[in-house]
Formats: structure tokens, sequence, C-alpha cells
């Protein structure tokens, strides 16, 4: 049996051709600094349209350490990401973003933060964010401080997936079976020591973010619904709310007809239907984003298919189904 590399370092690529030499070399001379030889790299392709396949087949076939998995199909970020964390074998593990915002370089002191302080998960920390637009800087911040607010698992706060986890963190989360996957607070609901890291993130290195508005607010979602139930509790304080005045409504209703003066009245009561109207659809959307959660996940579809592989795997090797 092949013996596990000491770490692994995990690289979901959406249409990253321009990243993938740099990223390829800056990540093996972090890892090389780290631990010397005992390292592999796992590069996940989620159904790019540009030629990163084809950049990262000739990148493992000049490099014993890179693994590069082609995904059927563009699943998404976290789903890729699932995979990759599937199919390595590190005994610890640095999950990073191909496009270089997160520097590679920090593993050493990253690994340092580990040992001193026991812990199982160092997860990096923004301190700052250079090159993103001023929208998902104040979109981000607000996001991570309301989630913050809803949850029960404390989710650290500016916080992405740039992280190093031991194998037994890994394992403990690799045991989440769910579809909607926010896996930065799936990792902090696994527990174990997990301490911050603070770093500044760079601009990307080519190539434009791959998280549209459309993605981030899906992403959101998955998120607040995965971890909290807020928003149904919020419904039905809303209703009780509405029945409460409801009451007031129809007294004074009553009180008005018992006195014969019941007709005018037309502004009074398109407000109480529009309003009705308004907050009905919008608590029955919100129960609907959880339905619709509830019927994805009874599916039990696998997470993720894998159509090739190059380089050695040896992971949990289960290739998702
Ligand atoms: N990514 C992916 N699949 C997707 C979208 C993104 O694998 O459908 C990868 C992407 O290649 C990158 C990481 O996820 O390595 C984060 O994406 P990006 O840098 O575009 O997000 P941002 O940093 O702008 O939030
Ligand atoms: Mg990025």
């Amino acid at each position: 049996m092949q013996k596990r590399p000491k770490l692994s370092v995990v690289i979901p690529c959406y249409n990253e051709e321009q990243c993938l030499e740099m990223l390829h070399s800056r990540v093996s001379g972090a890892a090389r600094a780290a631990v010397g030889d005992d390292y592999e790299i796992v590069l996940i392709n989620d159904g790019s349209r540009d030629k990163s396949w084809e950049v990262m087949q000739r990148l493992s076939a000049g490099d014993p350490r890179l693994v590069a998995i082609n995904l059927s199909r563009n699943h998404g970020h976290q789903l890729a990401l699932t995979a990759g964390l599937d199919l390595c074998s590190g005994d610890e593990i640095l999950i990073i973003d191909a496009d270089l915002q997160d520097p590679p370089e920090l593993l050493t002191d990253m690994r340092a933060a580990m040992r001193s302080q026991g812990a199982d998960v160092v997860y990096a920390v923004r301190r700052k964010r250079d090159g993103e637009t001023i929208f998902k800087k104040i979109t981000a911040a607000f996001f991570y401080r309301m989630l913050d607010k809803i949850t029960d698992t404390p989710i650290p706060l500016d916080t992405g997936d740039f992280r190093l986890m031991t194998r037994r963190a890994l394992d403990a989360f690799l045991s989440l079976p769910e579809q909607a996957r926010f896996i930065r607070g799936m990792v902090a609901w696994v527990g174990f020591k997990q301490v911050p890291f603070p770093y500044d993130r760079h601009e990307r290195h080519a190539g434009e973010t791959k998280y549209p508005l459309g993605k981030m607010i899906r992403f959101a979602l998955d998120a607040i619904t995965g971890f909290s139930t807020a928003p149904l509790r919020f419904a039905s304080h809303v209703g009780l709310i509405l029945t409460g005045l409801s009451a007031l409504l129809v007294l004074y209703i009553v009180a008005g007809w018992l006195m014969g003066a019941a007709i005018p009245g037309w502004t009074s009561l398109m407000l109480v239907v529009v309003v009705l109207g308004a907050v009905q659809m919008f608590v029955l959307g919100m129960i609907g984003e959880y339905l619709g959660r509830l019927y994805v996940e009874s599916k039990r579809r696998p997470l993720y298919i894998v159509a090739d592989v190059a380089g050695p795997v040896m992971g949990h090797a289960s290739l998702g189904y």
C-alpha cells in the first residue's frame, strides 16, 4: 500500500487556465518548504470551458506529486472542493483557491500556528481584501455578521475556505452528507480546536471572479438555510404579530359596522390587502427555500461525478458514488 503524504493541497479550479502554471509552481514551492517532498497537490477541474483540463494534464505528466481530477461538468465551487477533499490522502490538508488570492507561502506559518496552539483547524481570516469590488466587500462583511447573529454554530467572520486541517478534522467533515454545502460553516460545526490566522488577501493572479451575483446569493442562501432555522422562526413571529394586529382590526371593523359607518375605507382596505399579500409571499418564499433543499437532499444523489483522473489517486477513491 502507498503511504499517505504528510500534506495534501486541495484546489478547485473553474476556468483558471491562466493561473494554473503559476499556481503549480508557487504551491509546490510552499509545500516543499514546509514538508520537503512528502506532499501531493490535488487539482479539481470543475467543468471548465477553457483549457484548464489540458493544462492540468500536462502539469500532472511532469509532476508525480500532482493529481488532477476532471469532474463531469461544472458542479460548483463547494462540490468541486468536496471532491478534492474526498480524494486527497494527506495527514494535513490545505485548502486554497486557484487564483492565488490567498498566498500559499503562508503554509509554513499556518503549520507553526497549528503546532504551537495544538489546533486541528487553522482558518485564515481576511484582514484586507485587495482587488475586490466595494460591493463585494460590503455585502460579504454584512453577510458574515448577519450569519453570525442567526446561526447556532459560531462561524468565523471574514473567513473563506483557505485553511489548514488535520486528517481527523477532515474525516469528521467528510462524514457530513449534505448536498447544499457551505464548507466553511461545516468545518466550524465539526469542532475540535480551531484557531484564526489573520492575513491580507491579494488580487487575483489572472482572470476574473467566478462568483457572479447570482452564485453569491445562492451561496448565501445555502449558508443560512444550512445553519439556521431563524427565518422559519421569523415567519412564525410575523404571523403572531399579524394575528394580534388583525384582532384589533376586527374590533375596529365591527365597531364601525355597529355604528353604521362601514362604507368608506378603500385606502385602509387596499393597504391591508397589499401588505398581507406581500408578507405572505415573502414568508412562503422563505419556507420554499427550506422545502426545496429538503427535496434536493431527499433525492440522495451523489455530490459530484468524476470523469477522468490524471496522476496517482489514493484517497477515499469513492469517486463520489
Ligand atoms: N470555482 C470552482 N467552481 C465554480 C466557481 C469557482 O471551482 O463554479 C473555484 C475558482 O476556480 C476558485 C475558487 O473556486 O479557485 C474561488 O472562486 P473565485 O476566486 O472566483 O471567487 P472569489 O475569490 O472571487 O470569491
Ligand atoms: Mg478568488
